[in-house]
C-alpha cells in the first residue's frame, strides 16, 4: 500500500521570467509536490493524467526518484495540460498567458488498488471535481488530507471547490488566494473565515515573505530563506505543498507543534526549487545540501530576548 496518494496536473509548461524563457518543459502541480515529497523517503504515488505526447523519460526522471507513476493516465490521442506564465520584475507576482486544459478537461481518475488505502493524501491543484473523485473511491479517511488550489479554480469551479474544502484538514494557498476564498482582506480574518468552510488548518503562502500557519488562535510564521538568487518561482508552492505533507507522512504526527515543523520543512525546499528553471533543481537536490539549509533556517530566526 502507497502511504502517500498525491493528485495534481502534470504538465507541459512555458515560463518566461526576466531571466529567461523556456519552451514546454515538464512541470504541473503533482510532478512538483512529488519530487519534494520525494526527499523524506516516503511510498509515494501519483494519480493524474497526460497525453500521447508527453515523454516516456519525464515518467523515468518521477520513477528514479521512487515516485510510483501507475496511476498517471496516459490518453494517446489527446494532448497533456499546458500552462503558459510570465513573471514581473518582482517575481512575485505573474501572468497566466495560457491555460490550456486539453485531457484534463474530461478525466476521470482512478485510483490504483495499490493506492486505495494511503495514509496522507495531497489533492494538489487541479479540477476540485477530480479532487473530489478521488477522496469519494478512497474507503477509509486518510490520516491527513491536504489541499492546494488557485484563483483559477475559484473563478471557474466554485461550487465544485466548496465541496471538496468542506472535506479537507488543512488547505495551503497564496495570499491573494486567501483573500478571494474569504473575502477577506485581513489574512487573520480570512483563516477564520475559511475554518467555516472546513478545514482546521490553514496555511498561506507568501513567496519571499515566507508563511501563516492558523490553527484556531494560533498563528506560526516561518519566513523564506533570503535567497542571493531566485530565476523562476514556478513550482515553488507545489514544492512547499510536498515538503510539508511529506514531513507529515515521513513522521506520522499531524499535531500542531509537528505542523510547525512541516512548514518549515516545505519552506527550505520551496528555496531550492527557484533557484533554476523549472524541476531541474529539484531533481538534483541532496540530502546533505537540505540539511545545511535548515540549520541556516534555524539561524535566521533564532534570537534571544529579555522580557522585561
Ligand atoms: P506554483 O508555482 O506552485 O503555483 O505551481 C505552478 C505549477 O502549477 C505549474 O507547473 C503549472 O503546470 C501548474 N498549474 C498552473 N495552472 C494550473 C491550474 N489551473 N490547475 C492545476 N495546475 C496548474
Amino acid at each position: 500500500m502507497s502511504k502517500l496518494l498525491i493528485v495534481g496536473t502534470v504538465a507541459f509548461d512555458a515560463i518566461e521570467t526576466p531571466f529567461g524563457k523556456t519552451d514546454k518543459i515538464l512541470g504541473g502541480a503533482a510532478t512538483y509536490i512529488s519530487l519534494s515529497a520525494s526527499q523524506f523517503g516516503v511510498e509515494s504515488g501519483i494519480v493524474s493524467v497526460v497525453g500521447g505526447d508527453f515523454p516516456k523519460e519525464y515518467f523515468k526522471k518521477l520513477n528514479a526518484k521512487n515516485i510510483n507513476t501507475d496511476g498517471i493516465e496516459v490518453v494517446e490521442d489527446g494532448k497533456t495540460f499546458f500552462w503558459k506564465g510570465k513573471y514581473h520584475n518582482d517575481l512575485n507576482s505573474r501572468d497566466t498567458l495560457i491555460t490550456d486544459l486539453n485531457v484534463l478537461a474530461d478525466f476521470n481518475p482512478i485510483v490504483p488498488k495499490k493506492f486505495s488505502q494511503p495514509e496522507f493524501l495531497m489533492l494538489g491543484n487541479l479540477h476540485p471535481a477530480v479532487q473530489m473523485a478521488v477522496i469519494n473511491q478512497i474507503p477509509v479517511r486518510p490520516k491527513l488530507v491536504v489541499l492546494d488550489t488557485m484563483n483559477f479554480w475559484m473563478d471557474n469551479t466554485w461550487d465544485q471547490l466548496m465541496e471538496v474544502i468542506a472535506k479537507i484538514d488543512v488547505i495551503t494557498i497564496n495570499d491573494e488566494e486567501a483573500r478571494q476564498l474569504s473575502g477577506e482582506y485581513s489574512l487573520v480574518k480570512a483563516a477564520q473565515k475559511i475554518y467555516k468552510m472546513g478545514p482546521k488548518y490553514v496555511v498561506i503562502k507568501k513567496g519571499e515573505h515566507g508563511a501563516l500557519l492558523f490553527h484556531e488562535d494560533n498563528v506560526f510564521f516561518a519566513p523564506a530563506l533570503p535567497l542571493e538568487e531566485v530565476f523562476d518561482p514556478t513550482g515553488a508552492g507545489d514544492t512547499f505543498a510536498g515538503g510539508f505533507i511529506g514531513h507529515m507522512a515521513k513522521t506520522e504526527d499531524i499535531s500542531f507543534e509537528n505542523m510547525k515543523r512541516g512548514v518549515i520543512a516545505g519552506s527550505n525546499l520551496a528555496s531550492f526549487c527557484v533557484e533554476k528553471f523549472g524541476t531541474e533543481r529539484m531533481e538534483t537536490l541532496t540530502h546533505n545540501e537540505i540539511q545545511e539549509r535548515l540549520l541556516q533556517f534555524k539561524l535566521l530566526t533564532q534570537f534571544d530576548i529579555e522580557l522585561g
